[in-house]
């Protein structure tokens, strides 16, 4: 037996430092470690990362509501900025780390599901690209944004702009969550095999809890279209019933 069935997750505290109390007791215990058939699901065999018990290792147990919320006294938009920043250089560093395994030839389509593959859009056109360029073009598209001062203001003389502020903030969180969606969709055996799955799993489900706290994402974002699902859709409905993203 593999020892990822009986490994230990790393305890302790949430990260953040802004979290005002322990998130240690919330959250619903799912104690049966049976799982009920789903008759709904689509066919085929079922992913990894839906699969116990790699669905709901984590990091941090309870739900994220208390690190997401906005600091007394911190301007919503600085919160916001700070956070983007963290998920773009957490994601970006943890991308790096795979890689080697999302090539041209791995991934030659930036796909996130058995039947979705995500466009670049470039002048108004459509381009598909391989995943390692789409998501090379994210980070890169990223980083210009969150260096630009106009946009994300470090100094306390300028202030955010509050008509496109909104918009770009939706734009980069939408990119992120699909380059989180390609990696769950395409690389997880690889995540597993780096035992990365309870960092994974924990910093997807603070950016869904942050995204849905501040309304950084439609619905169809993470579920995709009927014909067209979005994988990590289904990760996103069995973190809300087991009460990981509750109370948002
Ligand atoms: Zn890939």
């Amino acid at each position: 037996m593999s020892n990822f069935f009986n490994r230990n997750r790393a305890g302790g505290p949430p990260r953040s430092k802004r979290s005002p109390t322990p998130t240690g007791t919330l959250g619903r215990k799912d104690s049966t470690g049976s799982e009920p058939p789903s008759p709904g699901a689509p066919s085929g065999p079922k992913p990894l990362y839906l699969s116990r018990p790699f669905a709901d290792s984590a990091l941090v147990k309870g739900n994220f509501k208390t690190i997401v919320m906005q600091p007394k006294y911190v301007d919503v938009n600085e919160w916001v900025a700070v956070n983007m920043f963290d998920f773009y250089t957490n994601l970006n560093e943890f991308y790096g780390v795979l890689t080697e395994c999302c090539t041209q030839q791995s991934c030659p389509t930036m796909s996130a599901g058995p039947t979705l593959n995500y466009t670049w859009v470039q002048d108004r056109k459509k381009v598909p690209l391989s995943a390692p360029t789409y998501i090379d073009s994210v980070m890169s598209t990223v980083q210009n944004l969150l260096d630009d001062e106009n946009v994300f203001p470090t100094k306390s003389s300028q202030s955010f702009d509050k008509d496109t502020f909104p918009a770009t903030v939706k734009q980069v969180y939408t990119q992120l969550l699909r380059v989180f969606a390609h990696l769950y969709h395409a690389h997880y055996p690889q995540i597993l095999h780096l035992r990365s799955e309870p960092h994974f799993n924990s910093m997807f489900a603070h950016f869904l809890s942050f995204g849905t706290q501040y309304h950084l994402f439609e619905e169809r974002d993470i579920r995709g279209e009927p014909n067209a699902p979005v994988g990590v859709g289904l990760l996103w409905e069995r973190w809300k019933s087991t009460g990981i993203l509750e109370g948002l």
